[in-house]
């Protein structure tokens, strides 16, 4: 797929399972796509599908959920890793409140989407750019688990160190201004496209080295 997307557009993104399904999955609205960036936001009070906790006897299964802040999403072709922008909208009105960067399998497009799946290792940043990881001990139990080989475990930190330097340097998109971004007012909160569950997933070329047979706990 290389048609691109118009503002506006409704999109389907999927985490794609280590068994090549949908699993999690959230409608966005297309703010920009372009060579070097894919601009998507979901709104607070989106519904999104979710695994349900507990799982039940027959398993996990997806379930509707409801997303909770107003988020863009600023996606790299090719590369290992978002970086969220949150926004809270309450009675005060609207504020930015951090940058989340999310590691994560470089994107597919689909007919509906894209398609990527979470690689477990976050960095939250302030609006004032201190930065922390986040689950950096829950990527080393896998790694300890045999989830994931330590080689991989070891390119998902190096991408991590990267936005860090980005953001200690306070390069793009640390600097773009997008905290002042706010949605077209006409946007409606997006639903999921109706093939979300139906169209088949796109699995990563990586997926063979990055999830070995053994971990595939999905
Ligand atoms: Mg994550």
């Amino acid at each position: 797929m290389s048609a691109r997307w118009r503002p506006g557009d409704v999109v389907a993104l999927r985490y794609i399972t280590r068994d090549a399904k949908p699993g999690m999955s959230w409608p966005f609205r297309v703010v920009e796509d372009r060579d070097d960036l894919l601009a998507l936001f979901i709104p607070q009070g989106a519904r999104y599908k979710a695994w349900e906790q507990p799982p039940g006897p027959a398993g996990r299964r997806l379930g509707d959920a409801t997303w909770r802040h107003d988020v863009l999403r600023l996606m790299y072709p090719g590369r290992h890793h978002s970086i969220w922008l949150f926004w809270r909208r309450d009675e005060q009105g609207r504020r930015f409140t951090s940058y989340y960067v999310n590691m994560e399998e470089p994107f597919r497009r689909t007919a509906i989407g894209v398609d990527t799946n979470d690689h477990m290792l976050d960095i939250v940043v302030t609006p004032d750019l201190r930065w922390r990881w986040k689950d950096d001990d829950v990527l080393a139990e896998r790694v300890r688990q045999g989830v994931y080989p330590e080689d991989f475990a070891a390119v998902v930190r190096a991408e991590g160190e990267r936005v860090i330097a980005n953001i200690e340097a306070r390069r793009s998109p640390f600097s773009d201004g997008w905290e002042a971004w706010t949605p077209d007012p006409a946007w409606t909160v997006p639903e999921l496209p109706e093939q979300w569950d139906r169209l088949p997933a796109t699995v990563w070329e990586g997926a063979d080295w990055a999830y070995p047979v053994a971990g595939r706990t999905r």
